[in-house]
């Protein structure tokens, strides 16, 4: 208990990430931060303090300052003022990483406008955490946060990223995950897959996969609680016709070799290499 690192931290702005359920999935430098930084500043400041005590952290007669994004101008301004005489600010969120749909953002920006360090102890995410388990492609993902409450809007929102080339990233609530998904699977098509990955790292952790439309029935029969990440796979690519294929070809032939056409519009249309070259080669040998 109390064995952490401490020592004289540079002045700055110091975003640590905390866990995002079990307690102990938290950095030793994160630990080190918060042992050593001349000020504490969280979203919720009891479970900060719980935090510190969980890991043996002395709080000594250090401030735990309450900061929300939108608890304005006047912490924030405070927070800069330490920071430019001298001291280190740590700031936490309630859970997971700062910024990631938690507070952080205006005062990340005002401390680097205002010329001073910025610097974060990396951690957990449910974003990252949950697409370590989707069984969906993590090559490119896109992180749309919480969809709107009311239906239209939400279908909005959803058709707004339908064409985004990577999986789909929601955090939602339990109550909505229904409504959710039932809005997905008419927007994005009923067998498209996802996931639906709950109280990651808890004691109930759960990742339920299937089609949009499997996710839906799996909800109706046992509807889930605690927190929810909805993982949605990518767009399937759109097969284009002879045509499209064609001209694509034709475009591309003005200026590459019949190799590098075909694999430019094969890379293009993701369509089946060999058929494309030998369409590409007939062409270049009718326009000789
Ligand atoms: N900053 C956090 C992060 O880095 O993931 C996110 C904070 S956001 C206010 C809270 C939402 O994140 C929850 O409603 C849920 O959608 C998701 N979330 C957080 N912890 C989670 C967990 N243990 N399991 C599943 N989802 C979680």
């Amino acid at each position: 208990m109390g064995n952490h690192k401490t020592e004289k931290l540079q002045p700055g702005l110091y975003f640590v990430a905390t866990p995002i359920g079990s307690a102990r999935d938290i950095t030793l430098r994160a630990l080190d931060i918060l042992a050593s930084a001349d000020v504490i500043a969280a979203e919720d400041t009891r479970s900060m303090k719980r935090l510190l005590e969980i890991h043996g952290v002395l709080l000594g007669d250090r401030p735990v300052l309450s900061y929300h994004d939108h608890s304005g101008e006047k912490t924030r301004a405070k927070l800069v003022a330490h920071i430019a005489a001298g001291r280190s600010v740590a700031y936490a969120s309630e859970a997971g990483t700062p910024l990631i749909a938690d507070p952080g953002y205006h005062l990340s920006r005002a401390v680097a406008e205002a010329g001073h360090l910025v610097t974060s102890a990396p951690g957990p995410s449910a974003i990252i955490t949950a697409l370590t388990l989707a069984g969906l492609p993590t090559d490119a993902f896109f992180f749309a946060g919480f969809l709107p409450n009311a239906r239209n809007a939400r279908r909005k929102a959803m058709q707004a990223v339908a064409a985004v080339p990577g999986t789909l990233v929601f955090y939602e609530s339990p109550k909505r995950v229904g409504a959710m998904l039932a809005d997905a699977a008419e927007v994005y098509g009923p067998e498209r897959s996802g996931a639906v990955a709950r109280e990651l790292t808890k004691k109930f952790e759960e990742v339920r996969r299937g089609s949009l439309t499997d996710l839906v029935s799996s909800i109706q029969e046992a509807p889930p609680k605690g927190e929810i990440v909805v993982l949605i796979e990518r767009a399937p690519v759109k097969e284009a016709s002879p045509d499209e294929i064609e001209a694509a070809l034709r475009e591309a032939l003005k200026t590459l070799s019949v190799r590098d056409a075909s694999a430019e519009v094969a890379e293009a249309f993701g369509g089946h290499k060999r058929n494309i070259y030998q369409i590409a080669l007939q062409l270049k040998k009718d326009q000789e």
